[in-house]
Protein backbone atom coordinates (compact mmCIF):
# COMPACT_ATOMS: atom_id res chain seq x y z
CA UNK A 1 0.00 0.00 0.00
CA UNK A 2 1.07 3.47 -0.44
CA UNK A 3 -0.35 6.68 0.73
CA UNK A 4 -3.49 8.56 -1.43
CA UNK A 5 -2.76 10.87 -3.78
CA UNK A 6 -2.35 14.36 -2.37
CA UNK A 7 -4.67 16.76 -3.72
CA UNK A 8 -4.90 20.76 -3.78
CA UNK A 9 -2.62 22.94 -2.18
CA UNK A 10 -1.54 23.83 -5.36
CA UNK A 11 -0.08 27.32 -4.57
CA UNK A 12 1.73 26.14 -1.48
CA UNK A 13 3.39 23.24 -3.05
CA UNK A 14 4.47 25.47 -5.73
CA UNK A 15 5.55 27.84 -3.27
CA UNK A 16 7.16 24.74 -1.40
CA UNK A 17 8.81 23.30 -4.60
CA UNK A 18 10.20 26.61 -5.80
CA UNK A 19 11.77 27.13 -1.64
CA UNK A 20 13.85 23.72 -1.86
CA UNK A 21 14.49 23.93 -5.82
CA UNK A 22 16.81 27.05 -4.98
CA UNK A 23 17.56 25.72 -1.35
CA UNK A 24 15.72 28.25 0.16
CA UNK A 25 13.86 26.04 2.13
CA UNK A 26 13.81 26.89 6.25
CA UNK A 27 14.91 24.24 8.35
CA UNK A 28 11.70 24.50 10.65
CA UNK A 29 8.58 25.18 8.46
CA UNK A 30 4.69 24.72 10.29
CA UNK A 31 1.68 23.76 8.11
CA UNK A 32 -1.63 25.21 9.75
CA UNK A 33 -4.83 25.05 8.59
CA UNK A 34 -8.28 23.48 9.54
CA UNK A 35 -8.02 19.82 10.63
CA UNK A 36 -8.55 17.63 7.48
CA UNK A 37 -7.30 19.54 5.29
CA UNK A 38 -4.71 17.57 4.27
CA UNK A 39 -1.33 19.21 6.20
CA UNK A 40 0.34 16.13 6.80
CA UNK A 41 -0.43 14.78 3.78
CA UNK A 42 1.10 17.64 2.05
CA UNK A 43 4.02 17.39 4.63
CA UNK A 44 4.79 13.70 3.70
CA UNK A 45 4.23 15.25 -0.27
CA UNK A 46 7.46 17.75 0.59
CA UNK A 47 9.39 14.83 2.54
CA UNK A 48 9.41 12.61 -0.90
CA UNK A 49 9.99 15.85 -2.73
CA UNK A 50 13.07 16.10 -0.14
CA UNK A 51 14.48 13.00 -0.64
CA UNK A 52 13.54 12.29 -4.39
CA UNK A 53 16.53 12.22 -6.76
CA UNK A 54 15.20 13.91 -9.45
CA UNK A 55 13.15 16.86 -7.69
CA UNK A 56 10.90 18.84 -10.54
CA UNK A 57 7.64 21.63 -8.86
CA UNK A 58 6.65 17.17 -7.88
CA UNK A 59 8.70 14.42 -6.79
CA UNK A 60 9.41 11.91 -9.79
CA UNK A 61 7.62 9.35 -8.25
CA UNK A 62 9.55 7.04 -9.81
CA UNK A 63 13.05 6.64 -8.14
CA UNK A 64 13.83 4.46 -4.94
CA UNK A 65 13.33 7.26 -2.26
CA UNK A 66 10.57 8.53 -3.47
CA UNK A 67 8.41 4.91 -3.38
CA UNK A 68 9.77 4.48 -0.15
CA UNK A 69 8.48 7.95 0.81
CA UNK A 70 5.00 6.76 -0.69
CA UNK A 71 5.06 3.78 1.15
CA UNK A 72 6.01 5.26 4.46
CA UNK A 73 9.10 3.13 4.50
CA UNK A 74 11.98 5.54 3.71
CA UNK A 75 14.48 5.57 6.44
CA UNK A 76 15.12 8.63 6.81
CA UNK A 77 11.70 10.66 7.00
CA UNK A 78 10.46 10.18 10.53
CA UNK A 79 6.67 10.84 10.70
CA UNK A 80 5.31 11.34 14.52
CA UNK A 81 1.89 12.81 15.56
CA UNK A 82 0.44 12.22 18.83
CA UNK A 83 -0.68 9.17 20.79
CA UNK A 84 -2.21 8.12 23.68
CA UNK A 85 0.30 7.72 26.59
CA UNK A 86 1.32 3.94 27.52
CA UNK A 87 0.11 2.58 30.82
CA UNK A 88 2.49 1.90 33.13
CA UNK A 89 6.10 2.69 31.38
CA UNK A 90 8.11 5.44 32.78
CA UNK A 91 11.76 6.53 31.90
CA UNK A 92 13.73 4.73 29.20
CA UNK A 93 10.59 2.16 28.93
CA UNK A 94 7.94 4.26 28.44
CA UNK A 95 10.74 6.04 25.27
CA UNK A 96 10.53 2.32 23.80
CA UNK A 97 6.93 2.36 24.73
CA UNK A 98 5.71 5.01 22.61
CA UNK A 99 7.96 4.31 19.93
CA UNK A 100 6.79 0.91 19.44
CA UNK A 101 3.00 2.74 19.48
CA UNK A 102 4.16 5.11 16.78
CA UNK A 103 5.81 2.07 14.45
CA UNK A 104 2.18 0.14 14.52
CA UNK A 105 0.40 3.19 14.35
CA UNK A 106 2.38 4.26 10.89
CA UNK A 107 2.34 0.00 9.72
CA UNK A 108 -1.62 0.35 10.60
CA UNK A 109 -1.60 4.17 8.39
CA UNK A 110 0.15 1.72 5.63
CA UNK A 111 -2.73 -0.52 5.46
CA UNK A 112 -5.74 1.26 5.95
CA UNK A 113 -4.22 4.74 4.63
CA UNK A 114 -8.14 6.22 4.40
CA UNK A 115 -9.33 5.87 7.64
CA UNK A 116 -10.39 8.68 9.37
CA UNK A 117 -7.66 9.73 12.02
CA UNK A 118 -10.92 11.41 14.75
CA UNK A 119 -10.25 9.64 18.02
CA UNK A 120 -11.86 9.59 21.26
CA UNK A 121 -8.64 8.74 22.66
CA UNK A 122 -6.51 11.34 24.99
CA UNK A 123 -3.41 11.85 23.13
CA UNK A 124 0.01 13.71 23.06
CA UNK A 125 3.14 14.06 21.89
CA UNK A 126 5.34 13.02 25.15
CA UNK A 127 9.05 13.98 26.45
CA UNK A 128 9.80 10.55 25.31
CA UNK A 129 8.63 10.77 21.91
CA UNK A 130 10.75 13.70 21.95
CA UNK A 131 13.92 11.76 22.89
CA UNK A 132 13.50 9.42 20.26
CA UNK A 133 13.07 11.90 17.43
CA UNK A 134 16.05 13.80 19.12
CA UNK A 135 18.20 10.54 18.75
CA UNK A 136 17.13 10.23 15.21
CA UNK A 137 18.44 14.07 14.72
CA UNK A 138 21.89 13.04 15.39
CA UNK A 139 22.43 10.44 13.57
CA UNK A 140 23.79 10.27 10.17
CA UNK A 141 20.70 9.63 7.73
CA UNK A 142 20.81 6.25 5.96
CA UNK A 143 20.64 7.81 2.36
CA UNK A 144 18.97 11.02 2.19
CA UNK A 145 20.94 14.37 2.18
CA UNK A 146 19.54 14.81 6.02
CA UNK A 147 16.49 13.59 7.68
CA UNK A 148 13.04 14.98 7.64
CA UNK A 149 11.13 15.32 10.67
CA UNK A 150 7.27 15.69 10.55
CA UNK A 151 5.19 16.20 13.72
CA UNK A 152 2.02 16.20 13.00
CA UNK A 153 -0.39 18.17 15.81
CA UNK A 154 2.62 19.80 17.03
CA UNK A 155 0.20 21.96 19.44
CA UNK A 156 -0.28 18.20 21.68
CA UNK A 157 2.71 18.64 23.03
CA UNK A 158 2.66 17.56 26.31
CA UNK A 159 3.91 20.18 28.80
CA UNK A 160 2.60 19.38 31.90
CA UNK A 161 4.55 16.14 32.96
CA UNK A 162 6.32 17.85 35.14
CA UNK A 163 8.27 20.73 33.41
CA UNK A 164 7.79 22.26 29.94
CA UNK A 165 10.53 19.44 29.32
CA UNK A 166 9.37 17.93 26.23
CA UNK A 167 8.23 21.33 24.31
CA UNK A 168 12.17 22.59 25.47
CA UNK A 169 13.70 19.45 23.71
CA UNK A 170 12.11 20.01 20.68
CA UNK A 171 13.06 23.78 20.86
CA UNK A 172 16.68 23.21 20.65
CA UNK A 173 16.22 21.08 17.59
CA UNK A 174 14.54 23.64 15.94
CA UNK A 175 16.70 26.32 17.07
CA UNK A 176 19.89 24.64 15.70
CA UNK A 177 18.88 21.69 13.56
CA UNK A 178 21.41 19.19 13.33
CA UNK A 179 22.72 18.73 10.05
CA UNK A 180 20.66 19.04 6.79
CA UNK A 181 17.90 18.14 9.37
CA UNK A 182 14.46 19.37 8.07
CA UNK A 183 11.58 19.60 10.33
CA UNK A 184 8.26 20.02 9.34
CA UNK A 185 5.28 20.71 12.20
CA UNK A 186 1.44 20.65 11.61
CA UNK A 187 -0.41 21.93 13.56
CA UNK A 188 -4.88 23.12 13.16
CA UNK A 189 -4.67 25.23 16.30
CA UNK A 190 -1.37 27.05 16.04
CA UNK A 191 -2.21 29.70 18.98
CA UNK A 192 -1.98 27.30 21.36
CA UNK A 193 1.62 26.29 20.15
CA UNK A 194 4.22 27.62 22.38
CA UNK A 195 5.54 31.16 21.22
CA UNK A 196 8.77 29.76 21.53
CA UNK A 197 7.72 27.28 19.32
CA UNK A 198 5.95 28.86 16.89
CA UNK A 199 8.67 32.17 16.74
CA UNK A 200 10.98 29.29 15.21
CA UNK A 201 9.10 27.89 12.57
CA UNK A 202 7.91 29.85 9.12
CA UNK A 203 4.44 29.72 8.65
CA UNK A 204 2.70 28.44 5.65
CA UNK A 205 -1.34 28.50 5.92
CA UNK A 206 -3.18 25.50 4.02
CA UNK A 207 -7.00 26.56 3.15
CA UNK A 208 -10.27 24.83 2.94
CA UNK A 209 -10.29 22.69 -0.72
CA UNK A 210 -13.26 23.29 -2.77
CA UNK A 211 -16.19 21.03 -2.21
CA UNK A 212 -16.19 19.73 -5.40
CA UNK A 213 -12.22 18.37 -5.04
CA UNK A 214 -13.57 17.12 -1.77
CA UNK A 215 -16.27 15.20 -3.67
CA UNK A 216 -14.01 14.15 -5.97
CA UNK A 217 -11.36 12.32 -3.67
CA UNK A 218 -14.09 10.36 -2.19
CA UNK A 219 -15.50 9.11 -5.18
CA UNK A 220 -12.43 8.16 -6.68
CA UNK A 221 -9.70 7.97 -4.42
CA UNK A 222 -12.11 6.27 -1.31
CA UNK A 223 -14.91 4.44 -3.28
CA UNK A 224 -17.22 6.30 -1.74
CA UNK A 225 -20.73 6.64 -3.65
CA UNK A 226 -21.37 9.98 -5.43
CA UNK A 227 -24.88 10.44 -3.08
CA UNK A 228 -22.73 9.96 0.01
CA UNK A 229 -19.84 11.57 -1.45
CA UNK A 230 -21.51 14.89 -1.67
CA UNK A 231 -23.18 14.89 1.86
CA UNK A 232 -20.02 13.88 2.93
CA UNK A 233 -18.22 16.62 0.66
CA UNK A 234 -21.18 19.36 2.18
CA UNK A 235 -20.06 19.10 5.45
CA UNK A 236 -16.39 18.95 5.17
CA UNK A 237 -15.87 22.50 4.98
CA UNK A 238 -13.48 22.21 2.48
CA UNK A 239 -11.48 19.37 4.28
CA UNK A 240 -11.08 15.82 3.05
CA UNK A 241 -10.15 14.25 6.19
CA UNK A 242 -13.09 16.18 7.86
CA UNK A 243 -15.00 14.32 5.10
CA UNK A 244 -13.70 10.91 5.41
CA UNK A 245 -14.87 11.59 9.54
CA UNK A 246 -18.73 11.26 8.44
CA UNK A 247 -18.45 8.39 6.54
CA UNK A 248 -19.66 4.97 7.92
CA UNK A 249 -17.16 3.29 9.32
CA UNK A 250 -18.75 -0.60 8.91
CA UNK A 251 -22.43 -0.95 10.59
CA UNK A 252 -21.00 2.03 12.55
CA UNK A 253 -21.63 5.86 12.47
CA UNK A 254 -18.63 7.88 11.12
CA UNK A 255 -16.75 9.30 14.77
CA UNK A 256 -17.46 13.08 13.07
CA UNK A 257 -21.31 12.13 12.20
CA UNK A 258 -21.73 10.59 15.81
CA UNK A 259 -20.53 13.48 17.32
CA UNK A 260 -22.60 16.56 15.04
CA UNK A 261 -25.53 14.41 16.12
CA UNK A 262 -24.69 14.69 20.04
CA UNK A 263 -24.15 18.21 19.33
CA UNK A 264 -27.46 18.67 17.75
CA UNK A 265 -29.01 16.29 20.68
CA UNK A 266 -27.51 19.70 23.09
CA UNK A 267 -29.27 22.49 20.87
CA UNK A 268 -32.30 20.55 20.33
CA UNK A 269 -32.20 19.86 24.49
CA UNK A 270 -31.59 24.34 24.68
CA UNK A 271 -34.09 24.74 22.35
CA UNK A 272 -37.02 22.28 23.34
CA UNK A 273 -39.82 23.39 25.97
CA UNK A 274 -38.64 20.85 28.64
CA UNK A 275 -36.03 22.28 30.82
CA UNK A 276 -34.82 19.15 32.50
CA UNK A 277 -33.70 17.86 29.09
CA UNK A 278 -30.46 19.36 29.50
CA UNK A 279 -29.61 17.74 32.79
CA UNK A 280 -29.92 14.02 31.52
CA UNK A 281 -28.37 14.93 28.38
CA UNK A 282 -25.38 16.09 30.23
CA UNK A 283 -25.59 13.59 32.89
CA UNK A 284 -25.34 10.74 29.93
CA UNK A 285 -22.13 12.37 29.24
CA UNK A 286 -19.09 10.51 29.05
CA UNK A 287 -15.60 11.91 30.23
CA UNK A 288 -13.58 13.10 27.05
CA UNK A 289 -10.54 15.26 26.80
CA UNK A 290 -10.72 18.77 26.20
CA UNK A 291 -9.56 18.16 22.81
CA UNK A 292 -13.03 15.69 22.15
CA UNK A 293 -15.07 18.43 23.80
CA UNK A 294 -13.74 21.40 21.70
CA UNK A 295 -14.59 19.18 18.69
CA UNK A 296 -18.03 18.64 20.19
CA UNK A 297 -18.26 22.22 20.83
CA UNK A 298 -17.26 23.38 17.07
CA UNK A 299 -20.21 20.70 15.58
CA UNK A 300 -22.85 23.14 18.48
CA UNK A 301 -21.35 26.03 16.86
CA UNK A 302 -22.23 25.30 13.23
CA UNK A 303 -25.52 24.25 14.62
CA UNK A 304 -26.65 27.81 16.27
CA UNK A 305 -25.24 29.18 12.98
CA UNK A 306 -27.72 26.86 10.51
CA UNK A 307 -30.38 27.86 13.77
CA UNK A 308 -29.13 31.43 12.87
CA UNK A 309 -29.64 31.12 9.49
CA UNK A 310 -33.16 29.33 9.61
CA UNK A 311 -34.24 32.04 11.79
CA UNK A 312 -33.06 34.61 9.75
CA UNK A 313 -34.89 33.12 6.94
CA UNK A 314 -31.86 32.33 5.02
CA UNK A 315 -32.71 28.36 5.04
CA UNK A 316 -30.46 27.80 1.98
CA UNK A 317 -27.01 28.77 3.89
CA UNK A 318 -27.79 26.05 6.11
CA UNK A 319 -24.50 23.86 6.33
CA UNK A 320 -26.66 20.69 7.72
CA UNK A 321 -28.80 20.75 4.86
CA UNK A 322 -30.03 17.07 5.96
CA UNK A 323 -31.91 18.66 8.91
CA UNK A 324 -33.36 21.79 7.18
CA UNK A 325 -37.14 20.62 7.55
CA UNK A 326 -36.33 19.73 11.17
CA UNK A 327 -34.60 23.04 11.85
CA UNK A 328 -37.21 25.14 10.82
CA UNK A 329 -39.79 23.70 12.75
CA UNK A 330 -37.51 23.37 15.94
CA UNK A 331 -36.61 27.33 15.40
CA UNK A 332 -40.58 28.08 14.54
CA UNK A 333 -41.53 25.90 17.95
CA UNK A 334 -38.88 27.97 20.33
CA UNK A 335 -39.60 30.85 18.30
CA UNK A 336 -36.12 31.61 17.86
CA UNK A 337 -35.56 35.45 17.20
CA UNK A 338 -32.66 35.59 14.74
CA UNK A 339 -30.62 38.21 17.32
CA UNK A 340 -30.27 35.40 19.85
CA UNK A 341 -27.83 33.59 18.21
CA UNK A 342 -25.07 36.28 18.57
CA UNK A 343 -25.59 35.33 22.43
CA UNK A 344 -25.39 31.95 21.86
CA UNK A 345 -21.82 31.83 20.14
CA UNK A 346 -20.69 33.42 23.28
CA UNK A 347 -22.25 30.64 25.06
CA UNK A 348 -20.25 27.98 23.07
CA UNK A 349 -16.88 30.25 23.46
CA UNK A 350 -17.16 29.75 27.08
CA UNK A 351 -17.80 26.17 26.93
CA UNK A 352 -15.14 25.78 24.89
CA UNK A 353 -12.37 27.79 27.59
CA UNK A 354 -13.75 25.97 30.48
CA UNK A 355 -13.06 22.58 28.23
CA UNK A 356 -9.60 23.46 27.59
CA UNK A 357 -9.42 24.43 31.51
CA UNK A 358 -10.52 20.94 32.13
CA UNK A 359 -13.57 21.65 33.67
CA UNK A 360 -15.92 18.47 34.23
CA UNK A 361 -17.45 17.65 30.69
CA UNK A 362 -20.99 17.26 32.35
CA UNK A 363 -20.91 20.23 34.26
CA UNK A 364 -19.70 22.10 31.06
CA UNK A 365 -22.27 20.55 28.86
CA UNK A 366 -25.17 21.21 31.36
CA UNK A 367 -23.86 24.76 31.77
CA UNK A 368 -24.08 25.41 27.93
CA UNK A 369 -27.06 23.84 27.85
CA UNK A 370 -28.84 26.32 30.25
CA UNK A 371 -26.81 29.10 28.59
CA UNK A 372 -27.97 28.32 25.10
CA UNK A 373 -31.47 27.87 25.96
CA UNK A 374 -31.98 31.57 28.07
CA UNK A 375 -29.91 32.73 24.77
CA UNK A 376 -31.99 30.89 21.72
CA UNK A 377 -35.58 31.13 23.71
CA UNK A 378 -35.31 34.74 24.73
CA UNK A 379 -38.58 35.06 22.39
CA UNK A 380 -40.55 32.78 24.19
CA UNK A 381 -41.99 33.40 27.85
CA UNK A 382 -40.67 30.65 29.56
CA UNK A 383 -37.28 31.00 27.91
CA UNK A 384 -36.50 34.11 29.17
CA UNK A 385 -37.06 33.20 33.08
CA UNK A 386 -35.04 29.36 32.15
ZN1 LIG B 1 11.76 10.74 -7.05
Amino acid sequence: MSLHPVMGHAEARASLASAHLRHLLPAALLLHGARGVGKQRVALWLAQLLVCERPTAEPCGSCAPCRMALGLEHPDVHWYFPLPRPKGATGDKLVEALEQARVDDIAERREHPLRASHSDDVRGLYLGTVRSLRAKAYKRPVMARGPVFIIGEADLLVPQESSPEAANALLKLLEEPPGAAQFILTSSEPGRLLPTIRSRTVPLHLGPLPRATVSDFLQQDADVDATEAEWAAGLSQGAPGRALGFLPDGSERGPLERLRRRAYEIVAAAMGAGSSEGYGLALGFPPAGARGLVDLFDFVEEWVRDVAAVAAGASARVLNQDAVAELERRVSEAKVAPFAAALAFGSVERARELAWANVNPQLVVSGLVRDLRTALRSGSPEGATA
